[in-house]
């Protein structure tokens, strides 16, 4: 799934082909992608409008068009293709563009979900976007984390992945935080401290900080066959090194389950308290 550093780098490349783009005609295959209003009013609402703007909040994309917005997220496979796609089975919701190129919207898994609004209202005050906590970068230490989480009894790797707490943060960034704040992604949340929680912030700006100026690139060198997802090569420390030793001490790095999600750690690095969930069934 595309996190808040992959979701920018399909903002930027979106930005660099759709801006100032006036919309002819939007075609909807697959109608359940819509999630708030009926295809009819998408559709209509829609045409003829002008993409202003494209902006991200935590995992979400957002058009500014001239009398509306549209927001859409990718979930798991979601990617753009502009003007080089084919249409296939996979091709779900297409816009042409005066000039007559088109952005076309590719979902293998039909994850992805888009939203309308019209302009009278506004777009951070409604769902999706008014459930979202703030992003790593709109704090200056970890004063915010803390107060969302230090009463909760759940692991703090469970509470990063919580788009209410924080916006943007995914499975494989959520497993580099921790080892980077040589935190047990088990650890009971409210036994973090504040210092721990201002080291968290600090690691989550700058893990996110590189990959955003890595996928960088990624806009710059973007070939239209692949399709906008925003994937790109990023230096792992502990997602997907299982086995293989830790890049501080050696120490292989295991792979576990938390809350159904795989979950990576250095077991010398990050050493944390047991946490103990109501079923007592205890992790590390
Ligand atoms: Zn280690």
């Amino acid at each position: 799934m595309p996190e808040l550093p992959e979701v920018e780098t399909v903002k930027e490349t979106l930005k660099r082909y759709v801006l100032n783009q006036r919309i002819e005609k939007v075609i909807v295959r697959y109608p359940k992608m819509i999630e708030n209003c009926d295809v009819v009013t998408f559709i209509t609402q829609l045409s003829f409008q002008t993409i202003l703007d494209v902006q991200r909040k935590g995992k979400f994309l957002i058009f500014i068009c001239d009398r509306g917005y549209i927001i859409s997220h990718l979930r798991m496979e979601g990617k753009y293709y502009y003007n080089s796609h084919t249409e296939d089975k996979h091709t779900h919701l297409i816009f042409v563009f005066h000039d007559h190129t088109t952005l076309a919207y590719h979902d293998v898994r039909k994850f992805g979900k888009f939203y309308y609004f019209d302009q009278t209202q506004k777009i951070e005050q409604l769902p999706p976007l008014n459930r979202l906590g703030k992003e790593p970068f709109e704090l200056l230490d970890g004063s915010y984390l803390y107060q969302k989480i230090h009463l909760l009894k759940k692991p703090i790797k469970t509470l990063l992945l919580d788009q209410s707490i924080l916006a943007g943060i995914g499975n494989i960034y959520a497993d580099e935080i921790c080892f980077a704040s040589k935190i047990s992604p088990f650890k009971s949340a409210n036994q973090m401290t504040k210092k721990e929680c201002n080291r968290m912030i600090e690691q989550a700006k700058k893990i996110l900080t590189e990959a955003i100026q890595l996928g960088g690139s990624t806009v710059r060198s973007y070939q239209s066959e692949h399709g906008i997802n925003g994937k790109f090569q990023t230096k792992l420390h502990v997602y997907g090194r299982e086995g293989l030793p830790c890049d501080i001490c050696q120490t292989n790095i295991i792979k576990t389950k938390l809350n159904q999600r795989g979950t990576h750690y250095c077991p010398h690095c990050q050493k944390g308290k047991k946490y103990v969930n109501r079923n007592n069934r205890s992790y590390r």
